[in-house]
Order: C-alpha cells, then sequence, then structure tokens
C-alpha cells in the first residue's frame, strides 16, 4: 500500500510500505559441509568459516573450508568419473543438464532469497534475472550436449578433462551455471570453487545435482577462501583453469601456469563506457544509465562506470539523472521495492568509500541523492561524480560499487579515443537514433560486449568475455562451447 505523507495530492511525497519477499520456505542449514564425489564430506582439517549476511553483518552459515588435501581428493573424485562421463553419448549427457536445469526452476524462489540473503542484491534482481539465467545457461547447453558435430563441423571435438573452475561474489549461482553447463555438455568434469562470501547457493546447487542423479564425482564444490583456490590452480591433475575474478588475480593464475598444459580462460574486471548521443532518446537512455551502473550495487563486471555524455544534451542527461537517484530505494535486499542492496562485504564497503576519497582529493564534484541508510549493514548510496577528466584514478580504476564518473564529449571520434583509453575492454553502450553511428561505434570501441539502446543484457546464447585486461576466452553461446573441447 502507498501512503501520502502531505494532504495535497499534486505536493504529495510518496513512499512505500514494505514490501517483503517470504523467507519461510527457505531452508539455510547452520553448517555446509564439501561437495565431493557425490558425498557432503567434512573438510579434512576440521576448519569451517562463516558466510554473513551483509544486510546485517550476521552470521548466516558455518562453511567448510578446503584444504589442499580436500582438492587433492575433489580432483581424483572428478578424474576417476572423466572416463564414465565423457564416454556417455551427448543425449545422455543432455539429460543429466536438463535435469538440473529444471530442479533450478522448481526451486527458483528459494534460490532467490538465499541468494539475496547471503550476497546483498536486491530479490528483484536475484528473482528475475540471477536464478532464470542461471537455469537457462543449462537448458541452453543440454541443447548442445548431442550437437557438438554441428557446432565443430567437420572436426572431431573431445574434452579436455577435469576443469578447475573459480568464480567471483557478484552473481553467484549464475556464474557457476556459466561455468558448469558448458563443461558439462562438451563431456569435461569439474572442480568448482566458489567465492568466500557467498558460497550458499553453489552448494544448494550441490544438494540439486546430487538429487540430478548425476554420476558421483563429475561435479565436485570445495569451498574456501583464495588459498583453495590457488590450490586448484597449481594442481598437477587439472586440465583446464576457467577463473572468473578480478585482473589482479587472473594475472597470478596467468603467471601460475605459464609453462604447464593446463587451458585458460580468464574474465576478469571492466570500466564500460556508456556513450549517450544527442539524438538519443534521453529519457530511455537516463533509465539505462541507471541501469549500467547500479543495477547489483554496482558489482558487475561489465557495468557502465564511466559515461559519456554529448556536451548539448549534458545538462539535461545530469538534470534527469539526479531526479531519478533521488527516487532509488536503497534498503533491506528482501524487500520487493529496494533497488540498491547491501553492498556485498565490509572489505568491498572500505574499497568503494575509498574511491570516493580518492575522487574527492582528485577534484570531482560528487553527487548522492539523499537517503535515510539502514543501521547495521553495509550500505552505499548511489553517487556520481562531475567534473572528472581522463587521467582520474576513479575513471581509470575499477570501483565495482554504484559509483559513476561522468565525462562529456563533442565530436563520435573523441568519445571513441576517451572510451577505448583503459587498460580494460570488456562493455560499452551506445544510445543513439541512428543505427550507422551504432554500427560504426561498435566496430571502433574495444569491448566484448557493446549494447545498443540497452545495457547489461544478457542470454545463454549470446557470447560474452572481453579485451586486454578484462581476460581472454568466451562464455555463453555456440563460442563458450570451444574453451572446453580439444580437436583431434
Ligand atoms: P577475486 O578476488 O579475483 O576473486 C575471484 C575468485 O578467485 C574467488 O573465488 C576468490 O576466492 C578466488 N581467488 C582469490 N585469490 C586467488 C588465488 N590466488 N588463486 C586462485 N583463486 C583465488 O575477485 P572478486 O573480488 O571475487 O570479484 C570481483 C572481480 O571479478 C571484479 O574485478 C569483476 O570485474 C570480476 N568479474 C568479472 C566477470 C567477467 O565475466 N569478466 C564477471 C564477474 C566478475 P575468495 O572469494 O575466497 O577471495
Ligand atoms: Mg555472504
Amino acid at each position: 500500500m502507498t501512503k501520502i505523507s502531505d494532504k495535497n495530492i499534486f505536493t504529495a511525497t510518496w513512499s512505500y510500505d514494505k514490501a517483503p519477499e517470504s523467507t519461510d520456505h527457505v531452508k539455510i542449514k547452520d553448517q555446509y559441509e564439501l561437495f565431493i564425489n557425490g558425498d557432503f564430506i567434512k573438510p579434512d582439517k576440521g576448519k569451517y568459516f562463516n558466510t554473513i549476511n551483509p544486510a546485517d553483518n550476521k552470521v548466516i552459515s558455518k562453511i567448510a573450508e578446503a584444504s589442499s588435501t580436500d582438492v587433492d581428493k575433489a580432483v581424483l573424485a572428478a578424474k576417476n568419473a572423466f572416463k564414465k562421463w565423457s564416454a556417455l553419448s551427448g543425449k545422455e549427457r543432455g539429460k543429466y543438464i536438463f535435469r538440473i536445469a529444471r530442479l533450478i526452476q522448481e526451486r527458483a524462489r528459494e534460490f532467490a532469497v538465499i541468494e539475496s540473503i547471503d550476497g546483498g542484491k536486491p530479490i528483484r534482481e536475484s528473482r528475475d534475472i540471477d536464478i532464470p539465467l542461471a537455469a537457462n545457461h543449462f537448458f541452453y547447453y543440454a541443447g548442445w550436449a548431442d550437437k557438438l558435430s554441428y557446432a565443430f563441423p567437420n572436426r572431431k571435438v573431445k574434452p579436455i578433462g577435469v576443469a578447475g573452475q573459480i568464480i567471483p561474489w557478484n552473481f553467484p549461482l549464475l556464474m557457476a551455471a556459466w561455468k558448469l553447463a558448458p563443461a558439462l555438455a562438451t563431456g569435461n568434469t569439474v572442480v568448482l570453487k566458489p567465492a568466500e562470501t557467498t558460497p550458499l547457493t553453489a552448494l544448494k546447487l550441490a544438494e540439486i545435482i546430487k538429487e540430478s542423479g548425476l554420476p558421483d564425482g563429475v561435479v565436485n564444490i570445495v569451498t574456501g577462501a583464495g588459498q583453495t583456490g590457488a590450490a586448484l590452480v597449481h594442481h598437477p591433475g587439472i586440465d583446464k583453469i576457467a577463473f572468473t575474478g578480478s585482473t589482479a588475480v587472473g594475472k597470478y593464475i596467468q603467471n601460475a601456469i605459464a609453462g604447464t598444459s593446463k587451458k585458460l580462460t580468464l574474465e576478469l574486471g571492466g570500466k564500460g563506457a556508456n556513450i549517450i548521443f544527442e539524438d538519443a532518446a534521453i529519457d530511455q537512455a537516463v533509465e539505462g544509465i541507471v541501469n549500467a551502473i547500479f543495477f547489483n550495487q554496482g558489482h558487475v563486471c561489465c557495468a557502465g562506470s564511466r559515461l559519456f555524455v554529448q556536451e548539448s544534451v549534458a545538462d539535461l542527461v545530469i538534470d534527469k539523472l539526479k531526479h531519478r537517484m533521488n527516487s532509488l530505494l536503497v534498503g533491506d535486499p528482501l524487500d520487493k521495492n529496494t533497488d540498491i542492496g547491501a553492498i556485498n562485504s565490509k572489505k568491498q564497503l572500505q574499497t568503494i568509500k575509498a574511491y570516493i576519497k580518492i575522487g574527492l582529493s582528485e577534484g570531482g564534484e560528487i553527487y548522492q541523492p539523499e537517503c535515510i541508510l539502514p543501521k547495521g549493514g553495509n550500505w552505499c548510496p548511489p553517487t556520481l561524480f562531475l567534473n572528472v577528466s581522463q587521467s582520474h584514478r576513479i575513471v581509470q580504476e575499477e570501483i565495482f560499487g554504484p559509483v559513476l564518473a561522468i565525462q562529456t564529449f563533442r565530436t563520435v571520434d573523441e568519445v571513441i579515443e576517451k572510451a577505448n583509453n583503459t587498460p580494460f575492454g570488456l562493455s560499452a553502450g551506445v544510445w543513439t537514433e541512428k543505427g550507422a553511428k551504432i554500427f560504426h561505434l561498435t566496430q571502433k570501441l574495444n569491448a566484448g560486449v557493446v549494447w545498443a539502446n540497452t545495457f547489461n543484457k544478457f542470454d545463454a546464447s549470446s557470447p560474452f568475455g572481453g579485451y586486454k585486461e578484462s581476460g581472454f576466452g568466451r562464455e555463453g553461446g555456440l563460442h563458450g562451447l570451444k574453451p572446453y573441447v580439444k580437436f583431434d
């Protein structure tokens, strides 16, 4: 129900009543074990770490911490399972993957709530984006499992072997799906390492995998911190590493496996340019700016964190953007009205705050709408910076939070040069009514994905990945099969 806090309907300010998502149906255990060889087993050293709810910083569950001995066990299980799994027909493999997709759909609401509790993202996003897209990835790759000869015509493909997969905390279940589905479809077995702050949905997925009857050892899930990931990277039994995370850790991994026969794909950071031309549909573009930078609290590798507005419409766009920011609701991730949830961890909040300080000290002009932030959790209001230039650190470095750096431009050539002037090359957006301008820019921008008159749209059938320090290899679509096969 809405409330009017002023008697005059024309001058009234509206506020929303709470609309909390029900948590009655959600089962979260006090303690989770490792998922190895089809069983939930205790960690070798008996160590556990806490996973926290970033909206109140309270402990949700204790999670097993995998040591290198546990990683050994998981890799061995995957190796043993590989023979049988890779020998199954594509049609049979597809059935299991399809079953996993269906089971995610059946328990979608439970997954969405857990994703929001563990990671802080608004329930609207986990419910409408993360979980359905995760199911879609399994459906999509289930379809490819028996059609690999169409994916690679006139070539005989084989699976690579055991894939070590390491994922970040910003889209926990979705990243697990991006990694697992193509690996399984092509006949590989897997050891997956979820992020330390968001392990719960991967462990729920382990329950589903068990329920699906997938043969033991085909998927193993080892929770832990960076060290667990490093043990996986260094393990001699691993044939391929698929990593999504920061550029710094990506570089470390590339170094670590140099000189070995391990294959590698890296999906790393970004600093996406969102470009608004004067002929764009301005109101839609403003919505696009909001979606590009404030979706998932800005914890998005492909976020449009650098905004370029053509000078002639800059004042108009910035006015409208500020106005729109005033209506964004920051708060409880489990409230269906929430636009911006909790920052994923205390550490990430510190990083964002440090960048805001840097932005101010470098002379940036800040705007944050007035909003009352809840107490107890990790919160950051939507933030924009004006009066910045290419050399500012907040323009060059990935902040991974709801912080937008705005610059203006006059000509197409100028904006292409500015947009490409970054070590990253993951995403970009172009807003204009001219198709020719769109095609011109999509060719010139060094970005793996360029959205036109939209932003942050994902689909299982479309490839995703970066250039330059944003990594290499593609996930999603037909292209996403290739990193998991070798040719005869
Ligand atoms: P991160 O610190 O690099 O961590 C990513 C994963 O690697 C986590 O599971 C982490 O474990 C693990 N890890 C940490 N140190 C490791 C090491 N030495 N060896 C092996 N694994 C190690 O990144 P993050 O902070 O979680 O995620 C944010 C970053 O991911 C951003 O830069 C973002 O742009 C990027 N990202 C990229 C994409 C893409 O598709 N290009 C998608 C999403 C996110 P812990 O969790 O325990 O630290
Ligand atoms: Mg957590």
